[in-house]
């Protein structure tokens, strides 16, 4: 019989949240749930942030919806306040990060068209890469589990190995249009590209006369401490997607690009109904004004090394559930020894929630408006989810 009529596409976790309140969730009996998920890297601001919630429904007291035909009340502001915050001149608003992906691909193979080379169509991507589930998407990603049985790979993706600069470089040639990174891998588990590598594959990018396309759906938006995570690296893209935190938990991205990069984006060439319509700008100016105002950034960069510390001391005291800690701000992973599934389970008992993610990590996220009181009671609860996880390891070996 059929329970459902949903597609069967999650394995969900049997837990269902009526409402959010900072960074407190809370189920239909009452249950109240610390999220260092934040969606994943989605809540920004926390659940109910007064600023969104606001900003939110006076936008829905005026103007809902409008074609991209007519110009958008806030897109032009959201834009600029991106273009002066940023390397970039020009933003495309989408819905989601798989889009702001699609049109930071179509951007740069463009670019080439319009300059002579259209030949230039190969984008060069990383193992372990996450870039979102369209056909074009799973393809950059390369990862086997998303493409299998959805039919011919879509073509121009070539993978090299995560940190093989050698396979980088060879990879390189005629067919090129650009290099596409995630500054830090999130889904792959938290994987930071080292700032060095980072400043190499723009020098690679200059040298070879081709582009270079961040993804920072995951990291951006204050996530590690910085607006973007590159500017860690002191260098820029010349095309950046983005998501998750700008929307704050409405559905909203873009795509970012220098005015040379766009030079082929011209009317006609691309489109969306619904990206950047009024009620996503009024969310997105919101967050911008919140994260972009004076000490905002500090704070989580001082959040971050806080919470850094203490979870490298949970760490220390349960050697045989976690590995070691990373990352970088509010964007940390927990590397597990034990089944990362497992210990998620004791995080759930505990009243806690992270995300999983590959090579066996646990990515702790927690919105950047956290505490640091929340901070510490987010501690205290994983440690006491890593002793019952311990307690579970040894009652194994003692059976
Ligand atoms: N890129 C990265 C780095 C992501 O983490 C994700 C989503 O997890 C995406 C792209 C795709 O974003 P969306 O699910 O909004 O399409």
């Amino acid at each position: 019989m059929v329970e459902t009529s949903l597609y069967q596409t999650y394995n969900r976790a049997d837990l269902s949240f009526v409402r959010g309140e900072g960074v407190w969730l809370e189920t239909a009996d009452g249950r109240r749930f610390l999220d260092c998920a934040a969606g994943i890297a989605v809540n920004s601001l926390g659940h109910s942030h007064p600023a969104l919630v606001d900003a939110l429904k006076t936008q829905a007291d005026k103007l809902w919806h409008v074609s991209n035909l007519y110009a958008i009340d806030g897109q032009e502001a959201f834009a600029t306040k991106l273009t002066e915050a940023t390397f970039a001149d020009r933003v495309f608003c989408t819905n989601s990060g798989a889009e702001a992906l699609e049109c930071a691909i179509k951007t740069a193979r463009r670019h080439f068209y319009v300059n002579g080379q259209p030949e230039r169509v190969n984008i060069i991507t990383v193992e372990g890469a996450f870039h979102g589930r369209t056909l074009a998407t799973i393809a950059a990603g390369g990862q086997a589990k998303y493409l299998e049985g959805f039919g011919p790979k879509a073509p121009g993706f070539i993978q090299v190995p995560f940190g093989d600069h050698d396979a980088l470089r060879a990879a390189v040639d005629e067919h090129t249009a650009s290099i596409l990174v995630e500054p830090i891998q999130g889904e792959g588990g938290i994987r930071p590209l080292p700032t060095e590598c980072l400043r190499g594959l723009r020098e690679l990018c200059d040298e070879a006369g081709i582009l270079l396309i961040f993804d920072e759906v995951q990291t951006g938006v204050g996530r590690t401490g910085k607006l973007f995570a590159h500017e860690w690296a002191g260098i820029t893209p010349d095309i950046m997607a983005i998501a998750k935190g700008i929307g704050g938990g409405f559905p909203l991205g873009a795509c970012l690009s220098t005015e040379a990069a766009a030079d082929g984006m011209v009317a006609g060439t691309h489109g969306t109904t619904y990206g950047g319509n009024p009620l996503a700008m009024a969310v997105g100016n919101a967050v911008l004004d919140v994260v972009l105002a004076d000490g905002f950034l500090d704070g989580v960069q001082r959040k971050g090394l806080l919470l850094k510390q203490k979870l490298a001391g949970v760490v220390d005291r349960h050697p045989d559930v976690f590995e070691e800690i990373r990352g970088k701000g509010l964007m940390l992973g927990l590397k597990c020894r034990a089944p990362n599934v497992d210990v998620l389970r004791h995080f759930r008992d505990h009243n806690v929630l992270a995300v999983g993610a590959g090579e066996n990590v646990l990515r702790i996220m927690p919105p950047l408006t956290i505490t640091e009181d929340e901070l510490e009671e987010a501690v205290s609860r994983i440690d006491a989810a890593a002793d019952a996880m311990d307690s579970e390891l040894k009652r194994g070996a003692a059976e």
